[in-house]
Parts: structure tokens; C-alpha cells; sequence
């Protein structure tokens, strides 16, 4: 072998030992973005989605960051998440997808606001065709307020993200210092910082002393085993979700079929029970081809087939282990994909 080629081969294994990976953060806004309103950094009013990744950053420590990770960003949206669209999980989804196919790239990390952050998750783990770690955080505290838990959250994700124990987990979010499947997310608390839990399982792991420790893996399928694909989608149909409560009547469920919905997620009581009333428009909505899903309106645990109610009559599906916003997304993506069978829908509950 020539001397040349040699020192190739040892350039190469060096990098392939010594090489940091290359973490590219796309930002879209949130809190961890936010600016406060006031005039002190103790008070809670603020305005989500003010700053740039680029400022985000500086809040980091340069020097330990690049122990892990090269570093590279781009703002692709900038907004508070309550005003984050289907859309804006394709428009983002897609780039993932774009910049994972690139050799130089090992890991995204995604800043978003922490009110959607488990539905774009749980979105990007259904249609992300790669292995490489793809890590959401956001924050609870704007970037303005005394400790601000944004900085700390970003710089496990991009920890996280770097780390080639995460390779293969599927699309994760990290926030005060849990590692969570996005398969098994909800935010549960709409100020405390410890506001995520998991509602089935738990969390995968924790994050500590700069480093991932992994408990579990989820056995739900996700990103390269996952059967979605968004390459060639433009939008996704309209679903609905409707709360249930005592008295829910029937005119929730009319104003959704008038509005063209091609399936209805009821978040249910208990085991995602339905009103009288309210379910007989919900089996008229199935007869006429609408698929219907019955959520819950709990956090934890699953809605389940065979309980007070008769899916396999009136054509229901049930959401089990997903949330309802969960269990929409699921739906979204399998009308778009061609799933038009009662049963195959009602599979996918089970599988992811
Ligand atoms: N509404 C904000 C958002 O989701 C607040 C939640 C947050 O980021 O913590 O963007």
C-alpha cells in the first residue's frame, strides 16, 4: 500500500475515533425564543418566539460545547407553538429528512415551544427516514427570566443529539433532565418546569453529568420502521378532536362533519365514553365513511377496544396508548397514506 494512502486511512480512522459530530439546530421559536415583557427577569409576562437562535446560543458555554459537538443552525420558523400548523410539521419534517441524507450532518436539535412540542415529536417519529438522533427541547422560562431552564434543556439536547448511544432511539425530547420517547410525551402542567410525563411507560432516561443514561427502549415502530412517508405530501386531511364532558350533545360532532372532516378524534371520559347523543351523530359520521377514533380525556393509560362500548358495530377505533392529539396525527397520516380500512387504521393505534 502506498505511503499516500496510508496516511488516508489513519486521517480517516482519526476522525471515524476522534471526530466531534456535527449537531444542526433548526429553531422555530417557543419560549425558550421568549423575551420578557417587564421590566425584571422575576415576572412571569413575556412574549414567546423573540429570539434568535444565534443569541440563544450565547447562553451556552462555547468552550464545553465543543467537547461534544460542532455546531451549525438555521432559524426555520420563528413563532409561539400554539400557532404551529400541519404544514409547519411538513415544511420541518422535511428539511430533518433532507439534512439527515447529508454525510456531514449526525444529529438535529429542535428548539419549539413546549405547549406542541409532543405533537411535532410524535409527528417527525412517524416519518423521519433515518437512524441519526433527532432531539426536540424547549423551555418554561423565557430566555430573559432568572434561571431560564431553555439553556440547559438546549445543551442536553445537543448532547443528546451527539451521543451514538441515541442513534436508533427514534425522535426524542429532553427537558429538566428526563429523556423522553416521542411516542410517550404530554406536558402536563402549564408552569412548572417538570411539566412532561410520560403516559404509559416512562421516560427512556436521563440526562446527567453531560451524558445520556438509557433505561428503555420504546417498542412502539418509529422513523425507519415506520411505514409513513411525507416525501411527496403537500398537506394532510382535516381531524378533528372534540372534549368530552358531562352533557356533550350532538353539535360538536355536526359542526365537525359540516366542516369536512374526514375523521373525528373524540377525547372521551373515562374509557373514552361517549354521550348518548353525541355518539349517535359519531356512528351516523362513521356510516358515512368519517373515521372515528375514541380518545380519552386523561393523561395516562390506554382507551381501550371492548369496553362499555361496541367499536367493531359502529366502525370506532381506539386511540390506545396515544393521546388524542397523538392518536390525530396517527390518523392524519394514515388517511393521507392511503389507509381507508377500519381494522388497518385501528392497527396503527397498536403499532405506533
Ligand atoms: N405558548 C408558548 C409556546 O408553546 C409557551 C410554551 C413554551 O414554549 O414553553 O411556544
Amino acid at each position: 500500500m502506498k505511503a499516500k494512502t496510508i496516511i488516508l486511512y489513519l486521517l480517516l480512522g482519526a476522525s471515524l475515533l476522534f471526530g466531534k459530530p456535527t449537531i444542526y439546530i433548526l429553531a422555530t421559536g417557543g419560549t425558550i425564543a421568549g423575551a420578557g415583557t417587564g421590566k425584571d427577569a422575576t415576572t412571569s409576562s413575556y412574549d414567546s418566539g423573540k429570539v434568535l437562535i444565534q443569541t440563544i446560543l450565547q447562553a451556552l458555554p462555547a468552550d464545553e460545547i465543543s467537547q461534544y459537538a460542532n455546531l451549525k443552525s438555521e432559524q426555520i420558523l420563528q413563532k409561539g407553538s400554539q400557532d404551529i400548523t400541519p404544514s409547519d410539521w411538513i415544511t420541518i419534517a422535511k428539511r430533518v429528512n433532507d439534512l439527515l441524507q447529508q454525510k456531514d450532518i449526525d444529529g438535529i436539535v429542535i428548539t419549539h415551544g413546549t405547549d406542541t412540542i409532543e405533537e411535532t415529536a410524535m409527528f417527525l417519529q412517524l416519518v423521519i427516514k433515518s437512524n441519526k438522533p433527532v432531539v426536540l427541547v424547549g423551555a418554561m422560562r423565557p430566555s430573559t427570566a432568572i434561571s431560564a431552564d431553555g439553556p440547559k434543556n438546549l445543551f442536553d439536547g445537543i448532547v443528546l443529539a451527539s451521543s451514538q448511544e441515541s442513534r436508533g432511539k427514534g425522535v426524542m425530547v429532553t427537558a429538566n433532565g428526563n429523556i423522553f420517547s416521542a411516542s410517550d410525551i404530554t406536558k402536563s402542567n402549564p408552569v412548572h418546569l417538570d411539566t412532561f410525563k410520560p403516559a404509559n411507560i416512562g421516560i427512556l432516561g436521563y440526562m446527567w453529568n453531560n451524558q445520556p443514561y438509557f433505561l428503555r427502549t420504546s417498542n412502539q415502530l418509529h422513523t425507519l420502521n415506520s411505514q409513513f412517508d411525507i416525501s411527496s405530501i403537500t398537506s394532510l386531511p382535516r381531524v378533528d378532536i372534540i372534549y368530552g364532558y358531562a352533557g356533550l350533545d350532538e353539535k360538536a360532532v355536526e359542526a365537525s362533519i359540516h366542516s369536512g372532516a374526514k375523521g373525528i378524534i373524540i377525547a372521551g371520559v373515562g374509557n373514552g365514553n361517549i354521550s348518548t347523543s353525541a355518539q349517535e351523530v359519531l356512528i351516523q359520521a362513521s356510516k358515512m365513511g368519517i373515521k372515528v377514533v375514541r380518545a380519552g380525556r386523561m393523561i395516562y393509560g390506554p382507551v381501550t377496544q371492548w369496553g362499555e362500548v361496541d367499536d367493531e358495530k359502529y366502525g370506532f377505533i381506539t386511540s390506545w396508548w396515544h393521546t388524542p392529539q397523538a392518536a390525530r396525527i396517527i390518523l392524519m397520516l394514515a388517511l393521507q397514506n392511503g389507509f381507508t380500512e377500519v381494522q388497518s387504521i385501528q392497527k396503527l393505534m397498536l403499532q405506533y
